[in-house]
This record gives structure tokens, C-alpha cells and sequence, in this order.
């Protein structure tokens, strides 16, 4: 027979809260008497960021023991319902809320002030509560910054060719970080012509000379170089490839920003090719750490918001 303890029945409890995906309707008749953060988005099951936050506030519980106190959930938000959303958990004082797919650009509308590198991206995916609102940042360029250095170590950006595939909020945040990054040579593949050119009216001035911006497909040579899928393709098991990673030469790398529990499937076949590869969770723990400084005044390493570093 086996026993079950009282600290496996918390254990059970909290990954059991770990995955519930919360309503509005639901948020609405819930009373939270002890500090909440959430994400929002749609989809939102498949978010690892509860999970990634307890492991932060477990670690920082060690010292500050008020901060298990601390919760942190996922909340599926549609378009429509984004403004109601955001007023909503501002009333009910959630300390700070991430954006995932589809707010991050939308949301600008309904915050009341913008970091400045908010600004600069024209995307937003942590907010910090306010007096009167909420105020954005972007994180999501120092995570991928973050994960880039962990990941692939120091790289000459000006000797290595990068090819970024997407153009909307994940892609604006990694140009950011490539240009920090001094990248010399990018080139931006998007299916839609209509985001290709509002991406370039944001970053216009601060393209360094080398920028292509090309519609899908119109690539026919994959040279040797950094490959980054900043798309949503992935996200579903049934998803075609960003690009066709077999074509790949020896030596590239590639970066997906999509993140799947055991990796996902480009990050497999380009690891099953001999090359180095990671998926989003790296991007993940980096973006994580950032934000959650902003909310607990708290710096907390991103090794620790990675996946599975402390049993929760
Ligand atoms: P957006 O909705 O802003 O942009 C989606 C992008 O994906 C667009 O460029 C769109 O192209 C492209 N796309 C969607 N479907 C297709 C398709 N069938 N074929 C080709 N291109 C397609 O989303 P985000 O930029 O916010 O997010 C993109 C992904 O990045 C998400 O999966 C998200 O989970 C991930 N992400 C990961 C992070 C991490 O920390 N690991 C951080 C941020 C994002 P088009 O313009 O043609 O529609």
C-alpha cells in the first residue's frame, strides 16, 4: 500500500491548479485573498508559465516566505474580450499578467503606460499593475537574448547570416534583440505582405544595412546560418514546417520559439540532422525572469523558471 503524504496531497493540489485554465465567467466569481498573477491568451492550455512562476516563487519562498503565498494562473482571453479582461483583473488587483498569442499587439490600446522598449517593439507581453492601469513592457527580447547566449554561446553576429521566419509580435521582439546583437545580415520571411511591411515601417530606422524582407517561399538557398522559427506554426501537432530544415547545411542552428514539453518537432528533426537546435522554453524561462523582477522587485534567475528545475 502506498502512503501518501501531506506534502504529496499540497504537491498534487498545486499541479492540479498549475493547469486549470480559468474562465472571465470564472475569474469573476472567484475570490482571491493572497496575491494572483495570471496569462492570458488563446489557446492557453498548452502554457507552461504557471508552473515556470511557481518554481521562481518556491525558490524565493526560501528566503521571503511570503511570496508562497503568491499564485499565478492561466486564463483563456479572446480578442474580443481583452479590454473587459484587462479591467476586470486590474480591479481585482492581480499584481502583474503576461500577454501570449493573440494579444500582445491589441493590447497597447488598453494599458495606460508604456516602457520605453514597449515602445520601440509596438508589442507588449508583461503587465505591471498601476494605480489607475496597467503599465506594459516587452520581456520577450531579453529572453531570447538570454536563450540564445545559454543555448548557443557567444556568436559574431556580424559573420553569421540569420533567417527570421515571422513577422508579427515573437518577431519584433527577436529583430530588437538581433539588432542589440550588432546582426549584420537578416533576412525576415512572412507569409502575409501586409504584416512584412508594417514590421518594416516599426523597425525602418533601426535596420542595419543587410535587412531583406522577403514574402514565403521566395527563399531558394539556405545558406549556412542561424534559422529562428518566430512563427505560431508548431503550436499544433498537424502544422507544416517553418521551413524546410532538411535543406539546412551542416553547421546551422536553429532557434524555434515554440516551445512543446518534450521539444518540438522542428527542434527533433534538426537535432536528428546533426545540428544544434532548441524550442522556446529557454526564450521562455529568460522572458519569465524579466517580468517576474517587475512584479516581486525580486530578480530570480532564468536557469530556475526553466521547465522541471524544482519539483512544484
Ligand atoms: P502573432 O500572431 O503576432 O504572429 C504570428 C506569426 O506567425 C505571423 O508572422 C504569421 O504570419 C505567422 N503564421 C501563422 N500561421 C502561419 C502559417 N500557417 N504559415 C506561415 N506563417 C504563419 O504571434 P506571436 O508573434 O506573438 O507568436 C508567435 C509564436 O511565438 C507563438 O507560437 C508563441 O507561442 C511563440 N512565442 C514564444 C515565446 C517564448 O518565450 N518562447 C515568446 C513569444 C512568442 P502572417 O503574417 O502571414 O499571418
Amino acid at each position: 500500500m502506498s502512503v501518501f503524504s501531506l506534502q504529496d496531497l499540497r504537491k498534487t493540489v498545486l499541479t492540479s491548479s498549475l493547469e486549470k485554465v480559468y474562465t472571465l465567467q470564472e475569474i469573476a466569481r472567484t475570490s482571491f485573498d493572497f496575491p494572483v498573477c495570471a496569462v492570458l491568451g488563446d489557446p492557453i492550455a498548452h502554457s507552461l508559465s504557471p508552473r515556470l512562476h511557481h518554481q521562481a516563487l518556491a525558490y524565493l519562498g526560501q528566503n521571503h516566505p511570503e511570496f508562497l503565498e503568491w499564485k499565478y494562473v492561466k486564463i483563456l482571453v479572446k480578442t474580443e474580450e481583452l479590454q473587459l479582461a484587462l479591467s476586470l483583473l486590474h480591479g481585482r488587483k492581480f499584481r502583474g499578467l503576461n500577454l501570449t498569442l493573440p494579444h500582445k499587439v491589441e493590447a497597447l490600446k488598453f494599458v495606460q503606460d508604456l516602457t520605453p522598449t514597449a515602445k520601440q517593439m509596438g508589442s507588449i507581453n508583461t503587465l505591471i499593475l498601476e494605480t489607475n492601469g496597467y503599465k506594459g513592457d516587452n520581456t520577450d527580447a531579453e529572453g531570447f537574448r538570454w536563450a540564445l547566449k545559454h543555448v548557443f554561446g557567444a556568436m559574431d553576429f556580424s559573420k553569421t547570416p540569420v533567417f527570421l521566419y515571422g513577422a508579427g509580435g515573437c518577431a519584433r521582439a527577436i529583430t530588437q534583440a538581433l539588432i542589440h546583437e550588432g546582426v549584420q545580415d537578416l533576412t525576415i520571411i512572412n507569409r502575409s505582405p501586409d504584416r512584412l511591411s508594417n514590421f518594416k515601417e516599426i523597425f525602418n530606422e533601426r535596420f542595419p544595412i543587410g535587412v531583406k524582407l522577403i514574402s514565403q517561399n521566395a527563399l531558394t538557398a539556405y545558406p549556412k546560418g542561424l534559422y529562428i522559427n518566430g512563427t505560431s506554426l508548431g503550436l499544433n501537432q498537424e502544422d507544416p514546417l517553418p521551413f524546410p530544415v532538411t535543406a539546412l547545411p551542416q553547421g546551422s542552428l536553429v532557434f524555434d520559439s515554440v516551445y512543446a514539453k518534450d521539444g518540438t518537432q522542428l527542434m527533433q528533426i534538426a537535432r536528428n540532422q546533426g545540428l544544434k537546435a532548441t524550442d522556446g522554453k529557454f526564450m521562455l524561462a529568460g522572458q519569465a525572469s524579466a517580468a517576474f523582477a517587475h512584479w516581486t522587485g525580486h530578480w530570480v534567475p532564468p536557469e530556475i523558471f526553466l521547465p522541471g528545475t524544482l519539483a512544484t
